[in-house]
């Protein structure tokens, strides 16, 4: 298989060039187009493992992706969160400063008699953070200054309003959206590669999965679903204000119903690896 991109990919090679994995189709797809040689060879790719990942993502990653790589000679490094940060469910520096964004009781009900959304950080705080400072750790803090990194982020052509070139050491690169490639051709791409489609890239507590998300991972990986539900209990011992659905019920007693409702923000966050938000 071959392709022949609408605009080439070129990066500033001066710069570390890094593929920032959220596991996803579109991180996946920038991985087969490596593959093919339809995008340059990055110096590495890096997935912040949160620790809480539902258990099918590695599974395919282990099983579609790394052996692409180890092909090709392109290394995918996995950086465990707690090696290298001490944030978990609060920020390191403040016990009360709660990093998801969970439903909650505290702004109190909204009109339609949802709970209210407190603004979540944990992509920034579980993923971005522990790759920055894996990457310092590695090639040195002041030469990485010097020399810059450029993060491949997996957003496509159709996702224009979230593009952003932020300057400075750490910067963005958007090799889809680049090389004018819409979300449905990233799909295709990857199934015309011959891979199944990649499971959703998420945390198994996530708030930010819709009821159709749910249902499908108690049906599907209940042991994520019951550790869901324990996490939920946990959280509730400290923060008894918090719920992962916005119905205030517990996420095991919650009726769901098929039709997605839930803010979804999988798709602009953490599917795509970082959010730098
Ligand atoms: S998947 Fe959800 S809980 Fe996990 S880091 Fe992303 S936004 Fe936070």
């Amino acid at each position: 298989m071959s392709i022949q991109l609408r605009r080439n990919f070129v990066p500033n090679n001066r710069r570390l060039q890094v593929v920032s994995s959220g596991g996803g189709t579109q991180s996946v797809c920038m991985v087969v187009l490596i593959y093919l040689g339809a995008l340059p060879k990055p110096d590495l790719i890096v997935m912040a493992d949160t620790e809480r990942e539902a258990s099918n993502v590695f599974e395919y990653h282990e099983k579609y992706v790394k052996p692409l790589c180890d092909e090709i000679g392109l290394e995918y490094v996995v950086i465990k969160k707690s090696d290298w940060v001490k944030n978990d469910i609060t920020l390191a520096s403040d016990d009360d400063a709660v990093l998801p964004g969970f439903f909650t009781e505290y702004n109190g009900r909204t009109p339609k008699g949802d709970l209210g959304k407190q603004p979540g950080y944990c992509s920034s705080h579980w993923k971005v953070e522990p790759i920055r400072k894996y990457l310092n750790n590695r090639f040195g803090e002041r030469e990485l200054t010097k020399r810059g990194v450029d993060f491949w982020i997996g957003m496509s052509f159709d996702e224009r309003s979230r593009v952003k070139y932020p300057a400075g050491k750490w910067q963005k690169r958007y090799p889809l959206f680049e090389a004018e490639i819409l979300r449905e051709q990233a799909i295709q791409i990857v199934k015309d590669f011959g891979l199944p489609e990649p499971p959703r890239s998420a945390c198994w507590m996530c708030p930010n999965r819709h009821d159709d998300e749910w249902v499908w991972m108690r049906e599907n990986v209940p042991e994520d679903f019951e550790q869901a539900c324990k996490f939920e209990k946990q959280l509730q011992a400290g923060f008894d204000w918090l719920y992962l659905h916005k119905s205030g019920v517990p996420i095991g007693e919650v009726i769901f119903t098929s039709k997605p409702k839930q803010v979804d923000i999988f798709d602009q966050f953490c599917d795509t690896g970082m959010c730098f938000v």
